[in-house]
């Protein structure tokens, strides 16, 4: 058989953001957006911006090592953070300083968190399942990510499936398909059958890491399921989802786009009967080690949201120059409106690195964050982006709303009489005052609000889940205890 070219040329370890982008060309997917099967995703004006933000993770990788490569023991290299198995407990927190300079960069979501998280959780979990069942899974997947690492590839993550009736578990429902399931067990692997939603940049990656996303009994024994598949295997396909004004990009022009340059991906995968070998299976049939996989990751993934500090930053930042194109810089409610906002800003962060700080080693050797910490940072993640946003509107006024577009700017008729009634303050470019305030309306209502705000609220979790988790670690008998002490309560009493 011929060698494609394009095959070659993804044989190549990527070494920066221009290699990475190349290394997804030809991969042939099976995509479909607005009812259409996609060409070239690397090409689409409006997928385009979502590889540009993971691409910058790869960029940052070149310009500051120290924040975003890490030395690797599993295979005596450095290598890309993302792709990092964390040795101690400044390599979590590191973690999160490239989460936050990323969202300082990209102003969205850069997608390789999950992946990252996942390698993790997987790491310590395969260990343990190894040890109570003499299974051979941990080997392989530290064989898994040396290869990735060598490769320096990007891993997506896919826990959500689509859940069907939530009343039922995975084998009570109607039917059996929608929770990711083996169908078929044979010599040298398994069939595996299903759809994961919601999936953060998984066709920007290069492979998919399937995991089951809740806890499972025995009777859901062959939804107990973690496997590696390439993200251009034939028997998957993907359905991008929408976001808010994605459709601005295939207009031409770039004011209106707000953020031109980078946006998040979510997309929903269909796994339509994929043959994975044994040697790339994690977890198979051994559904009791389920829920601590899902609650591994998620502590990571959970405290991975000060992601949505740097996207704060921008934001601050944002409706700063706003107030200050309208000549409104000095007064004390502006001032104030920006303090609340790097108040909550930074309250969301605080929870997050705490968590990274108060990592425990695990039996296998990594890192784990505090759980309680990283569900306190998320749930805040989940209430403040929403207040951030509500000031950041505030400070822009209606016009965030109401600005005519791009088009309009540069109309013969138009234009002239624009640049003359929006103008701000003096020596403020119109143009600029329309960029800032497009960006604002990208991050709190058009493309990146997906990223800023609905992600905030429901990625890694809903609120929901992060209550049960804080409800199981509160200690509050514990608490209980202290109050009878100080309040002179006698032990016997209640
Ligand atoms: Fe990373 Fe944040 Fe995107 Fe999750 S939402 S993948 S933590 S950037
Ligand atoms: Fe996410």
């Amino acid at each position: 058989m011929a060698v494609r070219p394009d095959a070659v040329a993804r044989t190549a370890p990527i070494t920066d953001g221009a290699s990475y982008v190349e290394s997804l060309r030809g991969r042939n997917l099976r995509v479909y957006f607005l009812g259409e099967r996609v060409a070239e995703p690397a090409d689409h004006p409006v997928i385009r911006p979502s590889i540009n933000a993971v691409a910058r993770t790869y960029d940052l990788a070149v310009e500051q090592p120290e924040l975003a490569t890490a030395w690797s023991s599993i295979s005596n290299r450095r290598v890309n953070r993302f792709l990092h198995v964390t040795e101690n407990t400044e390599d979590v927190v590191a973690q999160n300083r490239m989460q936050r300079r990323l969202g300082q960069l990209t102003g969205t979501c850069f997608q390789r968190c999950v992946g990252m998280d996942a390698i993790n959780a997987l790491f310590t979990v395969t260990h343990e399942i190894d040890r109570a069942h003499s299974t051979a899974y941990h080997g392989r997947f530290r064989e898994f990510v040396r290869r990735a690492q060598e490769m320096n590839h990007t891993l997506g993550g896919a826990m959500t499936d689509p859940k069907g009736d939530r009343s039922r578990g995975p084998s009570e429902q109607s039917d059996p398909d929608l929770f990711v399931r083996v169908v078929e067990r044979r010599a040298g692997g398994v069939v595996i059958r299903g759809a994961k939603m919601h999936q953060t940049g998984c066709l920007n990656s290069h492979w998919i890491l399937v995991m089951p996303g809740m806890r499972l009994r025995s009777e859901d024994r062959d939804y107990a399921i973690a496997a590696a598949i390439p993200v251009d295997d034939p028997g998957l396909t993907f359905i991008y989802g929408r976001q808010s004004c994605d459709t601005r990009a295939l207009e031409g022009g770039e004011v209106d786009q707000g953020n031109a340059q980078f946006a998040g991906q979510e997309a929903m995968i269909l796994i339509d009967d994929v043959f994975v070998p044994d040697e790339l299976i994690f977890m198979n049939g051994e559904h009791e080690f389920a829920a601590g996989l899902v609650e591994r990751f998620t502590a990571y993934h959970r405290r991975s949201y000060v992601c949505k500090t740097g996207l704060g930053d921008v934001l601050i930042g944002a409706a700063a120059l706003a107030a200050d194109y309208n000549g409104v810089a000095a007064a004390p409610h502006v001032k104030d409106k920006l303090i609340e906002m790097a108040h909550l800003n930074e309250t969301i962060y605080g929870a997050g690195i705490a968590s990274s700080h108060e990592a425990r080693r695990t039996e296998a050797g990594n890192y784990q964050p505090d759980d309680l910490l990283a569900n306190v940072c998320k749930h805040n993640v989940t209430r403040f982006p929403y207040e951030m946003a509500r000031l950041a509107q505030d400070l822009a006024g209606g016009l965030v709303a109401t600005l005519p577009s791009e088009k309009d700017f540069e109309g013969p008729e138009t234009g002239p009489m624009l640049k003359k009634y929006l103008k701000g303050r003096d020596g403020v470019r119109v143009e600029d005052r329309a960029r800032v305030l497009r960006l604002i309306e990208n991050m709190t209502m058009g493309r990146n609000a997906v990223g800023y705000l609905t992600e905030s609220l429901h990625g890694a979790g809903s609120p929901q889940a992060q209550r049960v988790q804080i409800a199981r670690q509160m200690k509050l008998e514990e608490k209980k205890s202290l109050a009878r002490a100080l309040a002179g309560i006698p032990k016997s009493e209640k």
